[in-house]
């Protein structure tokens, strides 16, 4: 019920624009590392000094005006030109439907052609997270047509739907961060029990491990980080082939003792003003966020 709750609110349209306008509120600058690039280049280089790297989100979903889009797409290309010229040890993390996809699959498919070409010349990669099941194949084709051209692009594997088992295998080729899934989707493509998409999870992360090139390991699941590190050992997969990935401003010290264990360890660094549709569902996958919230709010 707070889930669905949560999830009704990171979808309204009219509280999404809203927000732009408010700045950082509800205790959601805890979990989203500013409103600007210098903001967020500064949070990104006090990760890299505890040896975290970092994937950045310019927050923004569910674009529906052209103007939007490209605004989105030049911001991205400015976060681009900072990774470059600061040298932090950083990537993106995109959503297609930010860059246009509800607009026109060919206005998407320009924009980030664009976004993608300017990383590769920096040998930045770029990895187009996941969103809700009606934009999976959309952002699955945008992927095999831009891979034609560039090799320094990846995806998300969602573990809650029925279909991740062939996509995984699909994909093995890529660089994959393999997530449980944040979104509300029907049963019939998803599964719904925690307990059968925490076992699919772990299938999935075993097989790209073993067969894939690069795995991101995105949870903040202890269980599932304790099984990780048995599984790499006994089956001696080298560390520069996965990594763990945790969101920006949770479980802080959990990432840092993985990152002071010796781990590839990344921070997902979302900053921007689209941040409230990010926040809510948040809120939706862990109501106890709702602690951190609430002394974000009346520590002030
Ligand atoms: P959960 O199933 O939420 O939690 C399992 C257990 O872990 C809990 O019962 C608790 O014991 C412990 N735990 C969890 N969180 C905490 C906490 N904050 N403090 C203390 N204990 C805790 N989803 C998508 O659909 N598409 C994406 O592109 C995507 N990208 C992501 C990128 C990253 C880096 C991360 C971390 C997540 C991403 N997600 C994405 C979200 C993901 O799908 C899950 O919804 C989200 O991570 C919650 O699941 P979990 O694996 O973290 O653990």
């Amino acid at each position: 019920m707070t889930k669905d709750f949560f999830i009704a609110l990171s979808q309204n349209k009219l509280l999404n624009k809203g927000a732009k306008r408010w700045g950082l509120k509800l205790g959601a600058q805890s979990v989203v590392a500013g409103t600007n690039i210098d903001e967020m280049i500064n949070s990104v280089k006090d990760l890299n000094q505890l040896g975290i790297s970092a994937t950045i989100d310019n927050l923004g979903e569910f674009v529906f005006e052209e103007k939007e889009a490209i605004e989105a797409k030049e911001q991205i290309l400015e976060v681009i030109e900072a990774i470059h010229k600061e040298q932090v040890d950083a990537h993106i993390s995109l959503k297609p439907t930010q860059l246009g996809l509800d607009i026109s699959y060919q206005f998407c498919l320009e924009n980030l052609r664009e976004i993608v070409h300017a990383a590769y010349q920096y040998d930045i990669f770029i990895n187009f997270d996941m969103e809700d099941y009606g934009h999976l194949h959309p952002s699955f084709d945008l992927i095999d047509e831009l891979s034609k051209e560039y090799d320094n692009i990846g995806t998300v594997i969602q573990a809650y739907f029925f279909e991740s088992d062939e996509n995984i295998k699909k994909y093995k080729d890529f660089r994959l961060r393999i997530v449980k899934g944040a979104y509300k989707e029907p049963d019939h493509l998803a599964m719904q029990g925690k307990s059968d998409i925490d076992k699919n999870y772990l299938k999935l992360i075993e097989y790209h491990l073993l067969h894939g090139k690069f795995t991101s390991i995105a949870t903040h699941d202890h269980h599932v980080i304790n099984h990780v590190k048995k599984f790499v050992k006994q089956n001696n997969i080298p560390s520069n082939k996965f990594e763990f990935q945790m969101l920006y401003g949770f479980r802080k010290e959990m990432q840092l003792e993985l990152a002071k264990e010796g781990f590839n360890f990344c921070t997902y660094v979302p900053f921007g003003h689209d941040w409230y549709g990010y926040f809510m569902r948040r809120l939706a996958e862990r109501p106890q966020n709702l602690q951190l919230v609430s002394k974000q709010v009346f520590n002030k």
